[in-house]
């Protein structure tokens, strides 16, 4: 992706570990990448097109003055999930936070953090067999949209199917959606089942009853497996309950284990039948 570059932007703030630091204060060195699609103002020579680097400059510097961290590991976070939700058309964000008078008693030329952080896409799916169904899921998707980092672009109908894995309970309100988010994997399924929790979700038997169930289904083209989660979905490709709604809402999303699309392993699913 092309690329904005700002360098040693020189910023006044009171961070630091010692109470000196704080009190004092000293100069801050930041360098910024802005990932963003320059193509558009690079043709139309019209800087509503793109990122306006005065005014991330601006940014970061009311930002690294208006907050005081002990480190500059937290600076780099904070200040590139501020500026990640701030600026629309920033992808993503390399950051780095240089501490050139860091009072160590040592003549350290320079000291610095440097962070990448980006929005993710992430595909969720959820079902609800339990009480008001919709009412469950309607809910979960509120308080993922007001979840700060987290997006929801799209979502599916929601679908009306027999229970799957052969326990007897009632018929699934299912569906999937679309989530541009900030979050890690991990920290993604911690909100989920989170949101689930809230919802009053009792896990007392596996692919039991449940109010509200939210999987990960994709997480940009990641493969990942161990203990605590699997994505892709390790069974998403059997389940017509996840691929109807995906198909729905992008149906060219190619599984990065299968090399499938969506709409290959749903005609796939369908033929086993
Ligand atoms: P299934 O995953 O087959 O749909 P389930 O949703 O009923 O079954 P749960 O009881 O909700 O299963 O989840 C069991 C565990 O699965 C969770 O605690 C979680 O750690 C783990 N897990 C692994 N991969 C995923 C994923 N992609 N999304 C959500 N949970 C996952
Ligand atoms: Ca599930
Ligand atoms: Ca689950």
């Amino acid at each position: 992706m092309d690329k904005i570059n700002i360098k040693k932007l020189e910023v006044f703030g009171n961070h630091g570990v010692l109470t000196e630091e704080t009190v004092l204060g000293q100069k801050f060195l930041v360098n910024a990448v802005l990932y963003t699609d320059t193509r558009q103002a690079g043709i139309t020579d019209d800087l509503e097109q793109s990122i306006n680097y005065a005014l991330v400059c601006q940014f970061i510097t009311k930002f690294m003055q208006e907050h005081t961290f002990k480190l500059i590991e937290a600076v780099a976070e904070k200040l590139a999930e501020a500026m990640l939700c701030e600026f629309n058309r920033l992808e993503s964000v390399e950051l780095e936070i240089e501490k050139p008078w860091a009072p160590i008693r040592l003549p350290l030329q320079n000291v610095s953090v440097q962070i990448e952080r980006s929005w993710h896409k992430a595909y969720i799916a959820f079902g609800s067999n339990m009480g008001d169904k919709e009412q469950y899921i309607k809910q979960g998707i509120e308080v993922l949209k007001s979840t700060r980092g987290c997006e929801v672009t799209k979502v599916s109908d929601f679908i009306h199917t027999e229970p799957y894995g052969g326990i007897e309970q009632d018929t699934f309100v299912n569906g999937c959606l679309e989530l541009r988010t900030l979050y890690p994997p991990k920290e993604l399924l911690n909100i989920l089942n989170e949101i689930e929790k809230n919802a009053k979700r009792e896990r007392i038997i596996h692919w039991g009853p449940r109010t509200l169930d939210l999987d990960i289904i994709f997480y940009d083209h990641l493969v990942l497996a161990d203990e605590e989660l699997i994505v892709p979905h390790i069974d998403m490709q059997n389940r017509e309950f996840v691929l109807e709604p995906m198909r729905q809402l992008n149906p060219y999303f190619r599984h990065p284990v299968c090399n499938l699309t969506i709409e290959e392993l749903l005609n796939k699913l369908k033929k086993k039948k």
